[in-house]
């Protein structure tokens, strides 16, 4: 198995070039790195399997208030090795888990010759049909574990990325009555930056602000969920969030008001974040202008791929970077956290907004401060039972 391992690791450097290692063509070929086995990686296969995941509470935001969330879990199995993979299907991205099996039920991996051709493995996906980006995100997160795990390192060590620097993640407050949002701020009392959505009127807005700031003195993000309908009022309240200690606002305006949110970004004293308006690489450079900074969702963007093509675009056009999520297990979080060194915030706290995480994978400090691990790939392991991993960390 040794030597397996190692042929496995010489092939993935090769196969990876410059961004994993150094490794040349005449030590991939010494003599006691000879593989034992055959050089010819089997075949991978994919399976899958619908997971309903449930909110530790009911979860509002501007348009629907909802207590469980769809997902799929998928796997990867190549030569022993297994990588894992979800598919997160919030109602108002228009798949559900009949969408995503079907999808997932095209997907035929057997014509590739080996996992390490990702690029080729994962522009087939991308160009199976036009949409499902949540299924398409699950079987790039799945291959980029597989492949990690066949290498023995962790993405964000592929990536050249120091673990060090991850952020710490926003820890969202839903939109609820100032009682119970007293009373979720409180269970979140440590976390460095805590993250409270907007958008459904002004007196609901301040009511949320106002109930944080009764019990906590964190910086807040805010997303309005393209709540505001009028630039003006955008504008002035955006100028009281401010001198609230709100340090960002996400998606102030309808997702197409483009021109309204560059008048509202040009007078903003705080960021302004795209995250409705943007879904892939291909949208960021007709954003650039409209907000400040764009936010990454790996089951928007079909996936890691893309997601560190998307980190890199922005970070050229000299745009700030988030990352964030849908409700998600530890899966997709870990796999989402890989990037997060990089990046300016992360808001990855799906995994602590349900109460049947079934992987460890990145672990969140009390403050809040992403842990990534040493563990190759996504640094994922399956849980015999769920578990509540806020619970864990609080
Ligand atoms: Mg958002």
């Amino acid at each position: 198995m040794t030597n397996r391992r190692n042929f496995l690791r010489n092939v993935a450097g090769a196969a990876l070039g410059a961004t994993f290692c150094a490794t040349d063509a005449s030590s991939l070929l010494r003599a006691d790195d000879a593989p034992a086995v055959s050089n010819k990686l089997g075949k991978m296969n994919l399976t899958f399997k619908p997971y309903l995941l449930t909110l530790r509470h009911a979860f509002g935001v501007s348009g629907v208030t909802r207590t469980t969330t769809q997902s799929v879990q998928v796997e990867i199995e190549c030569d022993g090795y297994v990588g894992y993979g979800e598919a997160s299907m919030p109602p108002y991205l228009s798949e559900s888990t009949a969408s995503v099996m079907a999808f997932l039920e095209r997907v035929d991996l057997s014509q590739f010759k080996s996992p390490f051709e990702m690029e080729d493995i994962l522009t087939y996906v991308d160009g199976i049909c036009e949409n499902n980006a949540a299924a398409k995100a699950s079987v790039d997160i799945a291959l980029h574990d597989l492949v990690g795990k066949m290498i023995g390192q962790p993405w964000w060590k592929i990536w050249g990325l120091n673990k060090e620097k991850t952020p710490s993640t926003f820890y969202t407050i839903g939109i609820d009555a100032p009682d119970v949002v007293k009373e979720k701020t409180k269970e979140a009392a440590k976390f460095d930056i805590l993250k409270v959505k907007l958008g459904r009127d002004d007196k609901s807005d301040r009511e949320m602000i106002e109930s944080v700031r009764s019990v906590s003195d964190s910086p807040i993000a805010v997303d309005a969920n393209q709540g505001w309908k009028d630039k003006v009022y955008a504008s002035e309240f955006i100028g009281w969030l401010h001198e609230m200690g709100v340090i960002l606002v996400e998606q102030p305006m309808k997702k197409t008001k483009l021109d309204d949110i560059a008048w509202i970004t040009e007078r903003s004293p705080l960021p302004v974040v795209a995250d409705e308006s943007l879904q892939r690489l291909t949208d960021i450079p007709r954003l650039k202008g409209a907000f400040s900074g764009i936010n990454i969702k790996l089951m928007k963007c079909t996936g890691m791929r893309e997601a560190w093509k998307m980190l890199n675009l922005a970070r050229a056009l000299d745009m700030k970077v988030m990352v964030g999520c849908m409700t998600e297990s530890s899966c997709a979080i870990s796999a989402a956290a890989q990037l997060s060194p990089m990046v300016d915030w992360a808001d990855l706290d799906g995994n602590l907004l349900i109460s049947n995480d079934v992987f460890d994978g990145v672990k969140t400090a009390p403050n809040g401060k992403l842990l990534l691990s040493d563990l190759p790939g996504l640094g994922l392991t399956k849980l015999d039972a769920p578990i509540n991993r806020l619970d864990t960390i609080i």
